[in-house]
C-alpha cells in the first residue's frame, strides 16, 4: 500500500490542475510512513483523489506529482510510456534524433517527469537528476533508456547547487556503455561543437540557445560581433558563419574559451577570437578604449536563483546594458538573454527602456525569442518557461 498525503483545506486546487510540485505547506497529513522517494497518493482535505507522486522529506518539495490516474501506480510501465513519449516529440515530431544532431530528450516537468533532464549528444545520453524520487530510480531509467535509444554510453552530471536541497548523493560518471575519451563532435544549423560531455558546463552544450543562435546570426553579415558570455562560441561562431567581419568573444572559463578556439579552427572561421575574461571588466576596458560593435549578445548566466535575488541581477543586467549602450555603434543591433525563470521578458524589455533613457538612445525591438520545442512548456507548470532572447535594434 502506498503511503498516503492529504493535503490542507483549499490547497488543493494547483494540483487539481497538474501543477507538479507539492511544498510542505500545502500539506495536513501523511499517512502510511513513506520513505524519501516512496510513492504515494495525494487526497484532498474532503478526500478526493489528487495524484500520485513520489515523496521526498528532505525537499522543500515535498511531493513531486506524475500521474493523475487513479488506478495507475508509477511502476516500471508508466515510466517507459513517459519516456517514450517524450523520444517521439524529438525523433518523429522535431526530427532532432538525427545522426551528428544534439538535444534535450527529457526536460523535467516540461514532459511530465519532474526531477529528471536527459541530453542526447550524437548517440551519447546525459543525465540529470534535480529530485531523489527519481535519482533512486536511476537503474531503471538506464535500463529503459538503453533499450529505447541503443547509446553508445550514458553519463550521469550532477547540478551541485540542488543536490543538498534534494537530500541527493550522486557521483558523476558513466551508468552505463563507453566514457568518451575526446570531446563529442555536434552538429548545429550547420556549424560544428566540440563538447566536453564530462567537464563541460550542465550537460555539456547550452542546447536551448539553438534557434537563438540562429534568430542572431541573420543580423551578423557586415558587422563586428561582440559574444559576451560566449561559452565555447555558440553565438559567435553562428555570426562568423552568417558573415560576421570580425567576433570577439568572450568568457571567464578557460575550458570554454580553449574549446571555442577549437571549433573556430574546426569551422575554418578564421575571423573570430576568443578570450577568457571577466565579462564586466572586459566591456569596460573595450569602452575605454573606445571600441565600437555592429552587434552584441549578451547571454549571462542565471544572476537570480531566487526571489530575494532578483533585484541584484537586475542591477546586474543595467551595468552590461549601460557598457553595451556605449560599445554599440549607431543602428547595431543589440541581443539580450536571460534564463532565470523569475525575470520575465517585460522585465527585459523595461530594463531595455531604462537604459535607452539614461543613454539617450533609441532602442527598437525586433524580435522576441524563447526556448527550442524540445524544451517544452508545461501549461500546468509555467516555471518550466524560463529562456528569454531579445533582439533589438539602437540608433
Ligand atoms: N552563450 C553561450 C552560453 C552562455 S552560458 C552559448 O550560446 O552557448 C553563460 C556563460 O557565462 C558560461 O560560459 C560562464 O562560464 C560564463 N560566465 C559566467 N560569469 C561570467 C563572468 N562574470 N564573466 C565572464 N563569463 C562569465
Amino acid at each position: 500500500m502506498p503511503g498516503t498525503v492529504i493535503l490542507r483545506s483549499r490547497r488543493a486546487k494547483p494540483f487539481f490542475s497538474r501543477h507538479p510540485w507539492i511544498y510542505a505547506g500545502a500539506i495536513g497529513e501523511v499517512q502510511g510512513q513513506p520513505a524519501d522517494g516512496d510513492e504515494v497518493e495525494v487526497f484532498s482535505h474532503g478526500g478526493h483523489f489528487i495524484a500520485r507522486g513520489l515523496y521526498n522529506s528532505r525537499s522543500r518539495v515535498r511531493v513531486r506529482l506524475y500521474c493523475w490516474e487513479a488506478n495507475r501506480p508509477l511502476d516500471e510501465s508508466f515510466w517507459r510510456e513517459r519516456l517514450e513519449q517524450a523520444i517521439r516529440l524529438r525523433r518523429d515530431v522535431l526530427h532532432l534524433l538525427a545522426p551528428g544532431k544534439a538535444c534535450r530528450l527529457v526536460f523535467s516537468e516540461g514532459d511530465g517527469l519532474s526531477g529528471l533532464t536527459v541530453d542526447w549528444y550524437d548517440g551519447w545520453v546525459v543525465l540529470q537528476f534535480t529530485g531523489l524520487g527519481l535519482a533512486l530510480r536511476r537503474d531503471m531509467f538506464v535500463r529503459i533508456l538503453v533499450e529505447l535509444l541503443r547509446p553508445r554510453g550514458i553519463l550521469l552530471r550532477i547540478e551541485k547547487s540542488i543536490s543538498p536541497l534534494e537530500g541527493l548523493d550522486l557521483t558523476e560518471g558513466v551508468l552505463w556503455g563507453e566514457t568518451p575519451r575526446e570531446p563529442v563532435v555536434i552538429e548545429e544549423n550547420g556549424v560544428v561543437f566540440l563538447v566536453d560531455l564530462t567537464g563541460g558546463q550542465k550537460t555539456g552544450f547550452y542546447l536551448d540557445q539553438r534557434e537563438n543562435h540562429v534568430a542572431v546570426s541573420r543580423y551578423a553579415a557586415g558587422r563586428r560581433v561582440l559574444d559576451a558570455f560566449c561559452y565555447t562560441g555558440g553565438f559567435g561562431l553562428h555570426a562568423a558563419r552568417h558573415g560576421a567581419l570580425e567576433v570577439l568573444g568572450v568568457d571567464s572559463s578557460a575550458g570554454a574559451i580553449r574549446l571555442a578556439q577549437l571549433n573556430a579552427e574546426r569551422n575554418r572561421l578564421s575571423q573570430v577570437r576568443f578570450v577568457e575574461a571577466e565579462v564586466f571588466r572586459f566591456l569596460e576596458e573595450l569602452a575605454r578604449e573606445q571600441q565600437r560593435f555592429g552587434l552584441i549578445i549578451l547571454d549571462p548566466p542565471k544572476f537570480a536563483h531566487r526571489q530575494s535575488a532578483v533585484e541584484n541581477a537586475l542591477q546586474g543586467y543595467r551595468r552590461l546594458l549601460a557598457l553595451s549602450l556605449l560599445l554599440l555603434e549607431t543602428e547595431g543591433i543589440l541581443v539580450t538573454c536571460c534564463c532565470s525563470g523569475l525575470i520575465t521578458m517585460e522585465m527585459l524589455e523595461e530594463l531595455a527602456a531604462q537604459a535607452a533613457t539614461k543613454a539617450r538612445r533609441h532602442v527598437q525591438i525586433l524580435e522576441r525569442h524563447y526556448q527550442p520545442a524540445d524544451h517544452p512548456v508545461a501549461v500546468s507548470c509555467r516555471e518550466s518557461s524560463y529562456l528569454k532572447c531579445l533582439i533589438k535594434r539602437v540608433y
